[in-house]
């Protein structure tokens, strides 16, 4: 029997680094597939996914102006990384038979299609994985910022941020610290005066201020991208 979707539309942020497994750097295909498979799950159930990944694993403009060079060139080459990991998991997905469109902030027409709101809509509408890539088209931002934005254009009802070795947001960090206390639900502001560890600060902001929930789960439990769809699963919630 098939759950009640708790959200109709929803934003996926991951990580590049999400897609690296042990590598350590760059793809690896069987943990691409994997995620694939986890979106599937929750395409299954009908409900209209839009995707956000990283570039971290392969690039970070921060890392490239640290090391001399140019840091708008550098953000560039960020984002062109996030539409290798975009066209990656178009693969994975189009491979289990989830028709997926990768978007690009970028123009490049030959790899994705540019990113016009109305046709994005009518993609998810028509129940294809919209993918968006090249970030928000801007150096000095970061997909964290994309991911809130397009899921605010694309009317989602909310983001949910796939992290890799936690399961939501914690008082201070699990892996160090064993008496750690998970959050079922913090506010905005609370995330923001107390810095916590869920998005950067512009995205959390550009959130806030169009109520849009933020969910904070872990990506390693497989199934666990459906439970918080199914409405279960562990997990925080920032709301207003
Ligand atoms: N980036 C950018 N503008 C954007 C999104 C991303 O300049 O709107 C660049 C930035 O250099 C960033 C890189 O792309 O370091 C990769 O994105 P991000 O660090 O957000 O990836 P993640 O940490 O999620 O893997």
């Amino acid at each position: 029997q098939t759950p009640h979707p708790k959200y109709k539309r929803v934003m996926l942020k991951i990580s590049g680094e999400a897609l690296m497994g042990d590598q350590g750097y760059g793809l690896h295909p069987p943990t691409v597939q994997r995620i694939a498979q986890e979106v599937k799950s929750v395409h299954d159930l009908g409900v209209e996914i839009c995707m956000v990944i990283g570039g971290g694993n392969i690039f970070r403009g921060l890392q490239g102006s640290a090391q001399g060079m140019e840091r708008t060139t550098a953000d560039y080459m960020g984002m062109l990384a996030t539409v290798m990991n975009a066209l990656a998991m178009q693969s994975a997905l189009e491979e289990q038979g989830v028709f997926t469109r990768v978007i690009s902030a970028i123009r490049m027409d030959e790899v994705a299609e540019p990113y016009i709101r109305r046709r994005a809509v009518r993609h998810l509408e028509k129940k294809r994985v919209c993918v968006f890539a090249g970030g928000t088209g801007n150096p000095y931002f970061t997909t964290d910022t994309a991911a809130a934005l397009r899921a605010n254009e694309m009317n989602c009802e909310a983001i949910l941020m796939g992290k890799n070795g936690v399961d939501g947001i914690y008082d201070k960090d699990p892996r160090t610290n064993s008496d750690a206390k998970r959050y079922d639900a913090v506010t905005y502001d609370e995330v923001l005066q107390k810095n916590l560890k869920v998005m950067d600060a512009s995205a959390i902001a550009l959130a806030r201020d169009n109520s849009l929930p933020i969910i904070v789960f872990s990506l390693d439990e497989p199934g666990g991208f459906r439970g918080i769809l199914a409405g279960d699963g562990t997990y925080t919630k920032v709301h207003g």
